[in-house]
């Protein structure tokens, strides 16, 4: 039986088995009640966003390539104003030397005060006295001066994070919407042919370290890798697997074009051929079990990056604006925490990058190829598949960058918004559901 994966998970020492038990027993359950709370159902996304590598060249025909967009009632209050709330996630000027007193509105017009405590700061200029006029508005002067002072060390910060970042971040374009997952799920939508094969050829061939070989795979070789290439690699064929084992897993039974009146949207269920078809050695030039155990390899490290989150994660408000909502996922969330904590095992992300300057550099291409796959999420042809896929890689960013962006600094001071949060969580919910299948699917084999 092709998916009885045995043995140890390469690069990571820990059991297929010891993840199967740890998963299917104790993390899977948890998430699954998680994940339907508020706080992590609310996904803000842009999927108007132009590919930036080459022109559209398909749309998915199929009706369920398409996304159910929100209607702004639909959203919590408390996610629509996110910024209210007291939160890591809070803006950066609730920690800078000022304190913003939104309701002040001075004699210059502007209706945020700031008070700053450091007086050489508060000095202000002669351009300023000489715009603002007026004996009396040396206040109002100190506040311009503070005012764009903070405004200057948020944009500085922004800088610093969308360095750090993994991933190009969707949360303030102007087009982004909020989408419910849970009344978009990911499932088999028929998207393929040149357009989703042209995605993931880009994806290996553009984003991989070594030359890829598109049309014969078995030929290509991790053993003449490093360990962060090879990490990398595991980490793209890991999110693909689990996609494909979604779609099989999810599958459209019943014919689109035909409806049942019993099944008016279609029936959806386990498909055993496709799931065969995708990963059986005969049918992938071996490659299928290893394309499974990038699987739980990814699983692993997004486990280890959501562990060493924990701290964040545990200050958290989930902040929603409904308190017993709020108080649920706090406690579910420290719960799941709890467990996770306990794993034998955890990758270890500190034999990465590590050594010379080659090694150094190595960390800044990573980082660039994964922006640039974040980028090419943008041509995929198929809104749902655009969707998960978005938000998947943003959860694969997010990790990366809890696993490498605390080089100078320690888990407990990092920052995340809130869209990271929702998109790490959901995206280790996904592995942890193709783990959970793949056990579904060995059972029908047996049978
Ligand atoms: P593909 O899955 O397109 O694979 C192409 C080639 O890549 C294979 O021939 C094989 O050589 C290699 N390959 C396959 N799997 C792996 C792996 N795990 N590791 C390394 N190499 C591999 N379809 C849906 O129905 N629902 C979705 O939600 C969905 N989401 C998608 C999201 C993205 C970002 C993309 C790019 C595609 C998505 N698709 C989705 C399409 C789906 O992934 C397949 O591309 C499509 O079903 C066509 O499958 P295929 O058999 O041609 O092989």
């Amino acid at each position: 039986c092709f998916c009885e994966l045995q043995g140890s998970i390469e690069d990571c020492e820990c059991e297929v088995d010891t993840v199967d038990n740890f998963n299917n027993v104790k993390i899977y359950p948890r998430l699954r009640s998680l994940l339907v709370k508020n706080y992590f159902r609310y996904f803000k996304v842009n999927l108007k966003k132009k590919c930036p590598f080459w022109e559209d060249d398909s749309r998915c025909a199929i009706r369920y390539c398409s996304v159910q967009s929100c209607q702004a009632d639909d959203i919590p209050v408390g996610i629509k104003g996110e910024a209210k709330k007291k939160s890591t996630s809070d803006t950066f000027a609730s920690e800078s030397m000022c304190h913003i007193n939104k309701n002040s509105e001075s004699s210059c017009g502007i209706s945020r005060q700031c008070q700053c405590e450091n007086s050489e700061q508060s000095a202000p200029s002669k351009i300023d006295r000489m715009q603002c006029g007026g004996p009396n508005d040396l206040d109002y002067l100190n506040t311009t001066l503070s005012a764009k002072i903070v405004k200057e060390m948020e944009l500085w910060t922004a800088h610093d994070n969308a360095l750090e970042n993994f991933c190009i971040l969707d949360e303030d374009d102007k087009d982004s919407e909020y989408v419910d997952l849970l009344l978009n799920p990911e499932r088999y939508t028929g998207y393929a042919g040149k357009s989703a094969e042209r995605v993931w050829r880009s994806i290996y061939i553009e984003n991989c370290f070594q030359t890829y070989s598109w049309e014969k795979p078995s030929f290509f070789k991790l053993d003449n890798m490093c360990l962060e290439e090879r990490v990398f690699y595991r980490c793209i064929s890991g999110l693909h697997a689990s996609i494909n084992i979604h779609l099989s897993a999810n599958y459209l039974l019943s014919d689109p074009n035909k409806p049942s009146l019993v099944e008016p949207n279609g029936q959806w269920g386990m498909n055993l051929k496709e799931f065969e078809r995708r990963f059986n050695p005969s049918t992938t030039n071996g490659k299928g079990p290893d394309w499974l155990r990038n699987l739980y390899f990814l699983y692993l490290l997004e486990l280890r990056a959501i562990e060493k989150a924990a701290p964040l994660l545990e200050n958290e408000k989930f902040y929603t604006g409904n308190e017993k909502e709020d108080w649920d996922t706090i406690m579910a969330v420290k719960d799941l925490l709890k467990t996770i904590k306990q794993f034998p095992s955890h990758f270890d992300e500190s034999t990465m990058f590590i050594g010379d300057a080659n090694k150094k550099n190595l960390k800044n291409e990573f980082r660039q190829h994964f922006r640039n796959v974040s980028r090419i999420m943008d041509c995929v042809g198929c809104d749902k598949c655009k969707l998960w896929g978005k938000l998947q890689t943003q959860g694969l960013g997010t990790a990366l960058k809890v696993l490498f962006s605390t080089e100078n600094r320690t888990a407990e001071n990092l920052k995340l918004q809130r869209n990271e949060i929702v998109s790490l969580v959901n995206a280790f919910g996904r592995l942890s559901n193709s783990i959970y299948k793949l056990d579904d699917f060995r059972e029908m084999q047996k049978k």
